[in-house]
């Protein structure tokens, strides 16, 4: 009888694996463009499977995270909010309702290069993120 060696090659890079509860979760952060909090998934999960749980929603966001699929986005000591679009592109909040949208300027590679001058830092990452008042919310007297 041959030994069968497991082989693990260690840099094969492995298919997400999407169960039916992690392709809800999936579905419903990439279902518009608004960035909900874990509560709001959680919310919205519930309603194609019902009886999930939060724990359940909260590591399938978790995973989905680790696969890059999604991306959790913080702001000040807001609760984390998740994004379908992991291309970088920058946020602007309002200050108000909290209503986030995306947008991505030509002059942020620029800008990042300039941040790593500055600090001396190799760059890896920078974002911006605009605090005011959306359209909606000016309006409002
Ligand atoms: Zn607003
Ligand atoms: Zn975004």
């Amino acid at each position: 009888m041959a030994s069968r060696k497991q082989s693990s090659s260690k840099n094969e890079k492995q298919a997400p694996r999407l169960t039916r509860q992690r392709t809800i979760v999936l579905d419903v952060v990439c279902a518009e463009d608004m960035h909900p909090t874990a509560a709001e998934v959680f919310h919205e999960a519930q309603k194609a499977m019902p009886g999930i749980s939060f724990a359940t929603v909260y590591n399938s966001l978790r995973y989905l995270k680790e696969e890059g699929l999604v991306r959790e986005i913080t702001f000040g000591n807001g609760a984390s909010r998740y994004d379908s679009v992991t291309d970088r592109h920058d946020h602007a909040i309002c200050s108000m309702c909290g209503k986030l949208v995306d947008f991505d300027l030509p002059g942020t590679v620029a800008l990042t290069r300039a941040a790593a001058r500055a600090s001396h830092f190799q760059a890896e990452s920078v974002h911006l993120t605009l605090y005011g008042r959306c359209q909606k919310c000016r309006n409002k007297k």
